[in-house]
């Protein structure tokens, strides 16, 4: 059964002291499937996968530079559940559930049972409008939240309606759903993600090589044969993967199940996640580390979302300079900021 309380996470063993934790549950959403429980070794205090999705009171703390929404969701939304921040691409965010709670999460302030919720009919057709009279939209992104949550049937109706749209050519879904619940990975969704004229990309979210287990290998395995193409999308946290044996571990496992490696993000600036934050410094030196050891297949772009929403910015070098506290960083139309951003433009 899945941990969704403070209760919960007391009768599985995962937490000794529930009144320190309640003040972070009562503000954030706790989501454990039970295959992520089966990954978490209660008797390692360091435990990676126990760091990923049980709450800490470390989340309480939260610095000057932390903002509810750190990559600028809300300034480029033209419709409810539509981000338009770049021309050719949107995000479409139907769900704001998700099957397991990151304590990391860069959208903890709006996914959960408290967040932003699910499109009401009308605010969906809205945004398939939107998606319908922006002829310049070549790619829609299924994000939240996890698109995967959706029932096949709900998932086909999607992706009947943006098959509507001729100029619409590719449709990707970000999820966790392939490690996390990989069991839900079965004919009935992968033909749902499927509509003629498209092609479907989905992102694979994982951060450590543990969470390749012999079912998320399977599940993985049954989209890239049911004609699926694969990314990866990890996040670069500390005390998870920031060392260059999990990370090079961690592509490589991406690469074995034919996920292609993209991103490899630079953790963001949500409330209650300073825990989880190396330097940008560490993370150059880690992916240049990556270089010179792996296969170039296995090589992730390290990326910065820009706070206020300036977009991503390719950090693995030459896009930022400076040092820990004064980087200037440069954003996708050649416009510098300064990273981390004065604490008076935080939310
Ligand atoms: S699955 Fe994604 S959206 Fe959901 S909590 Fe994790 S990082 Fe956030």
């Amino acid at each position: 059964m899945d941990i969704k309380s403070v209760e919960g996470l007391v009768a599985a063993g995962l937490v000794q002291h529930a009144d320190v934790l309640r003040p972070v549950t009562e503000k954030y959403a706790v989501g454990i499937t039970p295959d992520v429980l089966a990954l978490i070794d209660v008797n390692d205090p360091d435990d990676p996968m126990a760091r990923q999705f049980v709450p800490s009171a470390a989340e309480l703390v939260t610095t000057p530079d932390e903002r509810a929404d750190p990559i600028g969701d809300l300034t480029h939304s033209p419709v409810e559940g539509i981000v338009h921040r770049y021309p050719d691409r949107v995000l479409l965010k139907a769900v704001h559930v998700c099957p397991v709670y990151c304590r990391f999460c860069f959208r903890r302030e709006m996914v959960g049972p408290q967040g932003l919720g699910t499109l009401t009919p009308p605010q969906l057709d809205a945004a398939v409008a939107y998606i319908a009279d922006h002829s310049e939209i070549w790619e829609v992104i299924l994000t939240g939240g996890d698109p995967l949550v959706l029932s096949p049937r709900r998932l086909r109706e999607m992706m009947a309606r943006l098959a509507g749209i001729a100029h619409v050519k590719i449709v990707r879904f970000h999820t966790r759903v392939p490690v996390v619940e990989p069991d839900r990975v079965d004919a009935a969704m992968i033909a749902a993600l499927k509509a003629s004229g498209k092609t479907t990309y989905l992102a694979v979210h994982a951060n450590h090589p543990r969470e390749f287990t012999e079912a998320a290998r399977a599940a993985m395995a049954r989209m890239a044969d049911g004609g699926i193409a694969l990314v990866s999308q990890s996040v670069l946290l500390k005390g998870v993967n920031d060392d260059v044996e999990t990370l090079a571990a961690l592509m490589q496992a991406f690469v074995e199940n034919r996920v292609q490696p993209y991103y490899l993000h630079h953790p963001d600036l949500a409330p209650g996640t300073s825990h989880f934050r190396v330097s940008i410094a560490r993370g150059q030196a880690l992916v240049s580390a990556l270089r010179g050891r792996i296969s170039g297949l296995a090589q992730p772009t390290y990326v910065l979302d820009i706070p206020g929403g300036h977009g991503k910015a390719d950090i693995g070098a030459a896009r930022i300079v400076g040092s820990e506290g004064h980087y200037s960083v440069r954003d996708w139309q050649g416009v510098e900021h300064v990273y981390p951003p004065p604490a008076e433009d935080a939310d």
